[in-house]
């Protein structure tokens, strides 16, 4: 069997780049405003970078992004025309090689379920305190809108480090959500790294009333975030980016180094550093990266969306220990 590889994408949702909403700093670091809006052409662009490659994985839909609406009803400062088209891509362009899931519900101030507000904290700090019993609502009901959409999802993604420290209650509430909100059993979901770690795989997280959550995780770094904070878009500079994922000649690289240590490359990246601030530098190096795979790796990885990591780990639980951290 050829190795999965597979790349994260976090952070998209359409039009409006949740990043601008919710980083600490008004510009890149080099003092440009940063965007608040992406065009469609970009994930067009990207589409064409993902078939060219047979590049699979993780894309996240956040609901309601940044607490300006939602994919169902609308989203403020967005046409309800690009809306629509930017949903019409993922589902026919997108989803048939990446498994897609929400990033909870806003990326930015977590909601009141009750009313549709934004409260005052951020999501991450939100869930930091919670448990099953307000997990799974919040988190069911970012599936459902999903499903609701027409993109079909059984995981999700924990925006930042959403939930990590309450892990075992928020694994539980993940699995319990996606049986509620889908009918499935199986789910998946993106919290942990496992960088620089040997033999860093996926692992079974949690079993319970026959339902199983399986944890995948990012076992490199995003080294295209770089690009959000540089006006430098030559070829030189993309190749710079490439050669800590992959060199040229396919002999070094990070994830070269995770290959050779017996783990899985899941590659990470977001839709802001692929955008790069509109200047789209990140998906040129998505692109030089997904060829320079198949040039050198071709008869060692195969490239597999998150639904396919997660039956692959199904079939074969006990080779998938969780790791100790
Ligand atoms: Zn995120």
């Amino acid at each position: 069997m050829k190795t999965p590889i597979s790349w994260i994408i976090d952070d998209p949702a359409p039009v409006i780049s949740v990043y601008c909403e919710h980083s600490s700093k008004p510009t890149t670091a080099d003092g440009r405003p940063h965007i608040p809006q992406y065009p469609n052409s970009m994930l067009f662009d990207f589409c064409d970078i993902i078939e060219r490659h047979g590049i699979r994985g993780k894309f996240s839909v956040i609901p309601m992004p940044a607490n300006k609406g939602d994919i169902i009803n609308g989203i403020e400062g967005v046409e309800r025309a690009d809306l629509d088209e930017w949903l019409d891509c993922v589902k026919t362009r997108v989803m048939p090689a990446f498994s897609v899931g929400p990033e909870m519900l806003t990326h930015h101030k977590a909601v009141d379920l009750a009313t549709g507000n934004a409260l005052e904290m951020n999501e991450r700090d939100w869930a930091s305190t919670q448990s099953r019993e307000t997990l799974i609502p919040y988190i069911a009901k970012a599936v459902s809108m999903l499903n609701e959409a027409g993109l079909h999802s059984i995981g999700v993604t924990s925006p930042w480090d959403f939930g990590i420290e309450v892990e075992s209650e928020y694994e539980y509430s993940i699995s319990y959500a996606v049986e509620q909100a889908t009918g499935s059993k199986k789910a998946w979901f993106f919290l942990r790294g496992l960088r620089d770690r040997p033999n860093a795989k996926p692992w079974v997280a949690r079993e319970d009333d026959g339902r199983t959550l399986i944890s995948i995780p990012a076992t490199t770094r995003d080294y295209i975030w770089a690009t959000i904070d540089t006006p430098r878009t030559d070829d030189e500079y993309v190749c710079e980016i490439a050669d800590q994922l992959i060199t040229a000649d396919g002999k070094a690289g990070h994830i070269i180094r995770v290959l050779e240590t017996g783990g899985y490359p899941i590659l990470i990246t977001h839709w802001q550093s692929l955008m790069s601030n509109g200047l789209g530098t990140g998906l040129r190096v998505m692109d030089e990266v997904g060829r320079r795979i198949k040039e050198h790796l071709s008869d060692r990885v195969e490239w597999m969306s998150f639904e396919q990591i997660t039956d692959l780990v199904l079939a074969d639980k006990e080779n998938y220990p969780k790791p100790v951290f």
